[in-house]
């Protein structure tokens, strides 16, 4: 099996798949890239080192297409896949009243389903190259407090939170690490996209004047690369996740 250490990151054409892709990327590894956005895969592409790097056009709700990509990227990189980072994941905002049921389900479908899928495809590779191989999954800083107005958001990354303890217990005898990564505001575009929020600034002002920050994507790469080689089984990222953790705590009746 070939020395360079290989990991694969979905939602690696934008944001905090990208920020993760590129430093791991810098730090020697090989990198693959699974995507629906080709655009944004091969512009992150091109922010990686000396072109090793392996792309693979992925939609996470589709499992066939999963076993696919690994493989095609397992071959790519000689045979070993160490971390697979499931990281592709969309907002979705306002009342779960008024919510659609196709947008439930788009929401569900990719953040959860997509998820589930991810590890099933991964466990063979990552058994391969146990142990010290990890499944890391972004979750939320709401999936630790419910955030009220993103409901179905919330609902979906409290899932992939008990997914990653369930499988952490589980995989523990093949030698699998599984983290997930808690970040509260990240700046990226994924911001623009939440319905009801509006834009980037109009968030960020809602987020200074609550006393808490829209945290530089760079800190999410660096606490991957924490989570992949830490102990931890939850990572916070940023000031936001860290306070609302603080405040959580000192809530009556929330545990
Ligand atoms: P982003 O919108 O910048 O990137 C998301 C990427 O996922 C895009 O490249 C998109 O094309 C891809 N994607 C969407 N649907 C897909 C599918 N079906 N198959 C494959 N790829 C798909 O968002 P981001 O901010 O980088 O978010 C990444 C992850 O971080 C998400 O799971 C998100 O929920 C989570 N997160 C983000 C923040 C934040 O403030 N930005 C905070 C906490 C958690």
């Amino acid at each position: 099996m070939g020395a360079r250490k290989a990991i694969f990151v979905t939602g690696g054409g934008s944001g905090i798949g990208r920020a993760i892709a590129q430093h791991f990327g810098k730090q020697g590894w090989f990198v693959g890239l699974g995507d629906i956005d080709e655009h944004g895969m091969e512009v992150t592409a091109d922010g990686l080192p000396g072109g090793h790097h392996y792309i693979h056009r992925l939609d996470v709700r589709d499992r066939a297409e999963w076993d696919v990509a690994l493989n095609a990227f397992s071959m790519a990189s000689g045979g070993r896949i160490d971390v697979v980072v499931n990281n592709a994941g969309i907002p979705i905002g306002g009342s779960l009243i008024e919510n659609s049921p196709e947008e439930i389900e788009r929401c569900l479908d990719i953040n959860l389903k997509g998820v589930l899928f991810g590890a099933q495809a991964a466990h063979p590779h990552l058994k391969k190259t146990a142990p010290g191989s990890c499944l890391l999954n972004t979750a939320s800083a709401a999936g630790i407090f419910g955030s009220p107005g993103a409901s179905v958001y919330s609902a979906t990354k409290f899932g992939v939170r008990g997914l990653t303890e369930s499988l952490d217990g589980e995989w523990h005898e093949d030698g699998i690490k599984v983290r997930s990564l808690c970040p509260g505001f990240i700046e990226t575009p994924l911001l623009d996209k939440t319905p009801n929020h509006g834009a980037n600034e109009a968030i960020r002002d809602r987020v200074n004047a609550a006393g808490l920050e829209i945290t530089p994507v760079e800190d999410v790469a660096l606490a991957a690369w924490e989570a992949v080689h830490g102990d931890k089984v939850h990572t916070l990222v940023g000031k936001t996740a860290r306070k609302l953790a603080f405040a959580v705590r000192w809530m009556p009746g929330r545990l």
